[in-house]
């Protein structure tokens, strides 16, 4: 690892105080995004596919950056190969830490599908593909730059810092989360978290709003189980397992579950009814008249599921042969629940609207798998630090807080009492389709956006 990106401190002074942006020393932002994107390169070059993960090697690689500049790490390795990396910048003490942290494992890919090895970390006109390139070692490398300059430039912090790189996020084992928070939480405990989440959409070069997750839904699959007897295919039975899963199936996945708002969401589709043209502002003043469900259903699905918990038939298993009734046939249901639902009294109100005895319902196998966990507020100086951020770094928009309806391991955090916040770089609808897609890219210049926004709400919390 190179040195080249240092420059002396008083010279940094000068120039922050010169182009006014605050009295706290910072970076000049243009050598951090080359430095982060440095660091994406390498990180993507390593394939931590998950199956099997083999974070390890990551993990070792971040550790030889950190201790280039003289600062300690662990690596936490509860299942061998399987490392994750925790280090500390030591604030003085007045309030409790910040956490910033990103997962080093990666969905793995199908290579005919590519139009570049997914594994160089090329570049090319200003954007690096690579598995991984947003999802998620792009806030790995950002967040381990904004750590490195926190320290190079002796920041006086209020709070300690954390850094967190964390193994196997995308499939979850006894190398993840569950595990980390439950044996090294002296090492994690935190007030505020950063972490994958949120929404930032470029249309046009520009981002209508900056969302931040305050929440998340939680996935807590449910399969459907019919049994009947078996017998030959000739013979029509009124208990046939397939004919009853099928009916359950068709229930489920029709049913308009009830709705309902949280704080994050009404002030999503308040703050979003301000941005937008007037037929759509319309709809999102009134989201919880079923009319407008009914459109959102179709045109907004994504918010017609913040609405609600839903229920999403996925997979289907029955019989092995054309002429056999098989005894048992079984549906499974992606399951994503409001942070509040009561599960039990869900999945009975499922049954109820099934009504057939010879189907049940029976709940996923949940060891290792994200926790319920409540909303994060909009109310607290670490959410109010990014949105004085993102006026500085994206200056023609606002933020939003967002319910995601897909999980992160923010659940395990906020299960625990941390206020925690999803945020993400920004990228085009197209590039965000590539996240466990082919081509998955980013722009450079964003990684420079997204690193400079992280470091100033940082600095704007952690040194007041
Ligand atoms: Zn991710």
């Amino acid at each position: 690892m190179e040195r080249k990106f240092i420059l002396p401190i008083a010279v940094l002074s000068l120039l922050s105080i010169a182009f006014g942006e605050s009295t706290t020393v910072q970076p000049d932002f243009r050598q951090s995004r080359d430095e982060a994107v440095h660091f994406l390169r390498d990180l993507v070059r390593m394939d931590t596919s998950n199956p099997p993960g083999n974070e390890s090697q990551a993990a070792k690689y971040i550790q030889g950056v950190l201790k280039q500049d003289g600062i300690d790490s662990e690596l936490l390795e509860p299942v061998s190969g399987r490392a994750s990396i925790v280090a500390r910048l030591r604030g003085n003490g007045s309030k409790r830490p910040i956490l910033l942290m990103a997962h080093l494992d990666v969905v793995p890919v199908d290579r005919s599908h590519w139009t570049v090895d997914p594994f160089s970390g090329t570049v090319k006109d200003g954007i690096l593909y690579g598995r991984g390139a947003l999802d998620d070692k792009a806030m790995v490398a950002a967040n381990l730059e904004v750590f490195l300059q926190l320290h190079r430039l002796h920041v006086q912090l209020t709070r300690d810092v954390i850094f967190l790189a964390e193994a196997s996020e995308e499939a979850s084992s006894p190398a993840g989360m569950a595990i980390l928070v439950e044996r090294y939480w002296d090492k994690l405990n935190c007030e505020f978290a950063l972490n994958e989440g949120g929404v930032s959409i470029l249309e046009n070069g520009k981002m209508a709003y900056v969302g931040v997750s305050t929440a998340e839904k939680l996935p807590r699959g449910i399969t459907l189980r019919a049994e009947g007897s078996s017998g030959h295919g000739s013979i029509p039975r009124p208990d046939d397992a397939v004919t009853h899963l099928a009916m359950a199936v068709a229930k489920a996945g029709n049913w308009v579950t009830p709705s309902r708002l949280n704080e994050t969401t009404r002030a999503f589709f308040a703050g979003l009814a301000k941005i937008s043209p007037p037929e759509e502002a319309a709809w999102y003043r009134n989201v919880e008249d079923p009319k407008v469900q009914e459109i959102l259903r179709v045109k907004k699905p994504i918010y017609y599921s913040m609405l609600r918990t839903s229920v999403v038939p996925t997979m289907l298993k029955a019989g092995f042969k054309s002429n056999v009734i098989p005894p048992v046939a079984e549906g499974v249901l992606d399951v994503r629940a409001l942070p509040d639902e009561d599960l039990e009294k869900f999945r009975a109100s499922l049954a109820g609207l099934i009504d057939d005895p010879q189907v049940k319902v029976i709940p996923e196998d949940t060891a290792f798998n994200m926790v319920p966990s409540p909303p994060s507020s909009l109310h607290t100086p670490m959410y109010q630090a990014l949105e004085d951020a993102q006026k500085k770094v994206f200056p023609d928009s606002i933020t939003l807080p967002v319910m995601q309806t897909g999980a992160t391991d923010s659940s395990f955090l906020r299960a625990r009492g941390v206020q925690a916040y999803g945020i993400s770089v920004p990228r085009t609808e197209e590039e965000g389709r590539s996240v466990h897609g082919n081509d998955e890219r980013v722009e450079t210049n964003q990684i420079g956006n997204f690193t400079k926004w992280i470091y100033l709400a940082v600095t704007g919390i952690g040194t007041n």
